[in-house]
């Protein structure tokens, strides 16, 4: 039964919200995306009706047959690789895609978008972290993401994401995520777009990724418990 499911939740969303406060931020500044991915709907549900509105999911199947079961209150938060052949799908249901990293992709978003009326709020994820991920975009294809968007009228790019290794120490949490910070303050000066989110923390970071300044933690083991398989 999941019973710890909305205890859990309760503790993180305080833990949340004491990291703002120790940091000199507003609580609320803080949104907390509780990822789903391999739970099943009924846990969903169960921290829906604790008062849980945002949820992540990485995969478009799963994520569609999820949002086709669940109440439409539910604000779905896309984190994983974006197949080509699935972002359709994806834009669907997602109203955040978290993790954009190319400018072919942006732009095929921006298209569907218009196609199908939806207007989605991009991240565009860049890779901090060198060899060691696979996924995101390099810093210079990141720039030239967010030099297109200005023409892509159908979507929102609002702001940035990385996932940093998951052996990364303490001081290189800092690093990547201040780096990920300073790169935001720099493009929306530039460019004048406003990029107010920083999607960065997870279950084992988000106490330094708050401090760092995160707007967006997306976090799963720690509300929902271990996954039986890692899909990630
Ligand atoms: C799975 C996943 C998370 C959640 O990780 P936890 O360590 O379970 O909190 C966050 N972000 C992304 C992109 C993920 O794939």
């Amino acid at each position: 039964m999941p019973n710890h499911i909305a205890a859990q939740l309760e503790e993180i969303r305080s833990k949340v919200q004491q990291s703002a406060l120790s940091a000199g931020r507003a609580p609320e500044s803080v949104k907390l995306i509780a990822v789903s991915k391999t739970f099943p709907a009924q846990d969903i549900l169960t921290a829906v009706n604790a008062g849980q509105i945002s949820f992540g999911e990485n995969k478009a199947q799963e994520l569609e047959q999820k949002a086709a079961a669940l109440p439409e209150s539910i604000e779905w938060h896309f984190i994983g690789h974006v197949q080509s052949n699935k972002s359709a799908k994806i834009l669907q249901y997602a109203n955040w895609i978290h993790s954009v990293d190319s400018l072919k992709l942006l732009t095929r978003i921006n298209r569907q978008a218009g196609e199908s009326g939806k207007h989605p709020n991009i991240l565009l994820e860049i890779n901090l972290s060198g060899e060691s991920s696979k996924t995101g975009a390099t810093v210079d294809e990141a720039e030239k993401m967010l030099q297109a968007a200005a023409e892509c009228s159908y979507l929102r790019v609002a702001g940035l994401m990385s996932m940093p290794p998951l052996d990364a120490n303490e001081p290189e949490l800092r690093s990547i995520f201040g780096t990920l910070r300073k790169l935001r303050d720099q493009w929306q000066k530039k460019y004048q777009i406003p990029l107010p989110e920083l999607s960065i923390g997870m279950s084992n970071d988000f106490t330094t990724a708050i401090a760092e300044g995160s707007t967006m933690v997306r976090i799963g083991t720690a509300i929902f418990g271990k996954r039986d398989y890692d899909q990630s």
